[in-house]
């Protein structure tokens, strides 16, 4: 039944059917029951005119009507009505449907009154009531509270306001029994949750007696949106596991131990060892791996990747390496051929500025399979690149990538290589929880030792020659500087001139000859920018110019300061990467957020800036301002479309569901115990909403 089409329902009829479904998108009889209520009205209990105070909202009271009178003219023109019971004296008050009022509501009769009430030279009134002529059945209140729902300017116009949407829900709910709405939660966890039954929770998230029973109701149906989102990503994962092949690292041989025992310069933090030991378990078992690493800035995802890289050549296969620009390939290529200088490791290069003699000769490395490693932009998914045998590919800061690239660089093998994707744009628990459920999903959430947090601060940009002044000072001391600007503009052509502009400025600014300035933008060459880049890593150059090219990876030690010219412009995550840059030497460094005014929001976030060096705080604070939809990497997962419950507010509920279904899946992964039956035949029936199933 709840798959009839709309104009089915009593009262709705081809007209309204159609209105509902352009502007609503209620197809259905169950799209009906699924559009929930905004808030409810209670006209459970008969006031009287004497409760009525300032601070009274919606009220009801009954009472006679004596003296209608119309005042005013044209647009003044109202029609006034005293209501009277044994306490006092209300007026009720219409600008609209005069006519019809004066027609229908008669001095000398008892009438149920309900509205907003408020005073108007001192007496209590209430305008455009709700109106209906008295009859004793009143005399209890209403049993139930009265929902008022979303509707739009369109519907209201035709008789759809949000109350009147409830008369349609009414008759429906009058028509529906237990057998449509069957629980879909087994039994044990109804009854150790307390949760409300399946049907009741839709009646009374409806029309609830009370209170509580909305609030309960409300509770039920948020736990069943994330209960069955978590199953269901539970099943897309072990399914994953159980069909996919992988090749197999079976072991950890020579060249990850010699280099691990001599080359590693640094001793692993806790967080890497921890996610090595899951990749290689991951790795070892013959299905393919599609883990997520998410580590916050700085967290040394790089090195994981170099050893994840070993452990496939130990086990005869090629890897490559993919970064989203070509400042940061490069970068990876030098830091990595640094630490594999002794090593017998065949490393090279492929971006898209690669030239054609050296491109060749890489190719046919690959082919070969003489070429153990090859760190690249997209350049190493174009069409001629053929390995021979691929078995890993880590694509660094995933949110560059589309996902058909991805999904390119996958297919390049018969048995599809593992892949992991790292990203270092954090995003919070239950984000990843709800959009990555269904990958393997690894978090690093802890910094190597000895690092310095970043001191930031939020400076006016009239006070910019103070701050000047003390990058002059920093610089003098030996350290570097980066300055960047916004893209503001939606022409590439003003963000060019912006940027130039500040260049001058700067220039300005550092006249005397010892001060070099570099600048790097998107518009330059790759050559250029390369350059550019490269003299600010050599220190030939004290200050960086630059738009947010400079965002990801790039990791100069030296540079101690980080100005950003208009920061309200910037959203936080990137903020966060832009701060990211410094503190990776060991001086102390700094971060200068210069803004002009400020609204509610980029003050939120600026505020958030100067309190927190934490990647995964800053990434919950984001979530809270911009809700899921707007967080970099998720945009594209349905698993974050919930009607009723929210990532923010219901945490807690998510986390109940998350740990249920997780016990539920280990005892009975393929549903199979009669408790679990109900369950089961509710995810087949329920038309296949796909998410992510796989990273590419
Ligand atoms: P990200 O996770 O942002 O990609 P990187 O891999 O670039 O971070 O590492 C940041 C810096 O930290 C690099 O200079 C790297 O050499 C250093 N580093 C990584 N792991 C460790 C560690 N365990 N101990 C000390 N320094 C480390
Ligand atoms: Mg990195």
């Amino acid at each position: 039944m709840l798959d009839n089409p709309i104009e089915y329902l009593k009262g709705v009829g081809p007209l309204k059917a159609d209105l509902l479904k352009k502007e609503l998108a209620l197809f259905t009889f169950g799209d009906l029951l699924e559009h929930f209520p905004l808030r409810h009205i209670d006209k459970t209990t008969i006031n009287t005119i004497a409760d009525i105070s300032a601070t009274t909202d919606y009220i009801q009271v009954a009472g006679t009507v004596d003296d209608l009178v119309i005042l005013g003219e044209k647009r003044s023109k109202r029609l006034v009505a005293r209501l009277k019971d044994k306490t006092g004296t209300l007026e009720l008050c219409w600008f609209q449907g005069i006519n019809w009022i004066e027609k229908n509501i008669h001095s000398g009769r008892p009438y149920l009154v309900f509205g907003k009430a408020g005073f108007f030279n001192g007496k209590p009134q209430i305008t455009h009531p709700e109106i209906e002529l008295w009859s004793p059945s009143m005399a209890e209140g209403k049993d139930f509270l009265e929902p008022v729902y979303p509707t739009t300017e369109k519907l209201k116009a035709k008789g759809l306001n949000g109350r009147q949407i409830g008369k349609l829900t009414a008759s429906l709910m009058e028509m529906i029994s237990p057998k449509e709405i069957q629980e879909n939660i087994p039994e044990p966890i109804i009854s150790k949750l307390k949760l409300m039954g399946r049907f009741d929770a839709y009646c009374s998230i409806h029309f609830p007696k009370k209170k509580q029973d909305y609030d309960a109701a409300l509770y039920r149906l948020k736990f069943e949106e994330f209960f069955i989102s978590q199953v269901r990503l539970g099943l897309t994962r072990l399914s994953r596991h159980k069909s996919s092949k992988g090749v197999v690292f079976e072991k950890v041989g020579e060249l990850f131990n010699t280099f691990y025992s001599h080359y590693l310069p640094f001793e692993l933090t806790g967080a890497q060892k921890r996610v090595i030991k899951e990749i290689r378990a991951d790795t070892g078992r013959g299905r393919q791996m599609n883990r997520l690493l998410q580590g916050d800035v700085g967290s040394g995802k790089t090195i994981v990747a170099l050893l994840t890289m070993l452990l496939a050549a130990d086990n005869g296969y090629q890897s490559c390496l993919m970064a989203p620009t070509e400042i940061l390939a490069h970068q990876h290529y030098k830091g990595l051929s640094e630490l594999l200088q002794d090593m017998p490791v065949n490393l090279r290069l492929l971006t898209g500025s690669t030239k054609t003699a050296e491109r060749k000769g890489i190719l046919r490395e690959l082919a070969e399979g003489s070429l153990h490693m090859i760190i690249g932009t997209h350049a190493l998914i174009e069409d001629p690149v053929i390995f021979k045998n691929l078995g890993l590919s880590i694509i660094d800061e995933q949110h560059r990538f589309g996902v058909a690239q991805r999904a390119r660089l996958w297919a390049k093998a018969e048995i599809h290589p593992h892949v992991l994707v790292m990203t270092a744009t954090p995003i919070p628990r239950t984000l990843a929880m709800t959009a990555y459920g269904d990958l393997d999903y690894s978090v690093m959430d802890e910094l190597p030792p000895g690092r310095k947090p970043v001191t930031t601060v939020h400076r006016n940009e009239m006070h910019r020659v103070k701050v000047i002044d003390f990058i002059r000072n920093e610089i003098d001391k030996g350290r570097q500087a980066y300055i960047i600007f916004p893209l503001i503009e939606e022409s590439e052509k003003l963000d060019y001139e912006n940027l130039m502009d500040g260049y001058e400025h700067v220039k300005a600014f550092f006249p005397e000859p010892k001060y070099w300035i570099s600048m790097v933008h998107g518009r330059q060459p790759a050559d250029i920018k390369a350059s550019n880049m490269h003299r600010f890593v050599k220190g030939d150059t004290q200050i960086m110019v630059s738009t947010t090219v400079i965002e990801v990876g790039v990791n100069v030690p030296n540079a101690s300061i980080m100005v950003i010219e208009n920061a309200e412009k910037f959203g936080l995550s990137q903020l966060h990467q832009l701060r990211g840059r410094v503190g990776r030497g060991s001086e102390k460094s700094f971060c200068i957020l210069l803004t002009s005014k400020l609204n509610n929001d980029s003050r939120e976030r600026i505020k958030t800036m100067c309190a927190t060096n934490d990647g995964f705080k800053i990434a919950e604070k984001d979530l809270e301002l911009r809700g899921p939809g707007d967080i970099e990497g998720t945009r594209q997962s349905g698993a974050l479309l919930f009607k009723l419950a929210n990532l923010v507010n219901d945490k807690e509920i998510l986390e109940v569901a998350k740990k249920e279904s997780e016990v539920l899946l280990t005892a009975d992964e393929s549903l199979s115990s009669h408790y679990n039956l109900n369950l089961k035949n509710y995810l087949l029936v329920q038309k296949g909403k796909t998410v992510w199933s796989k990273i590419s």
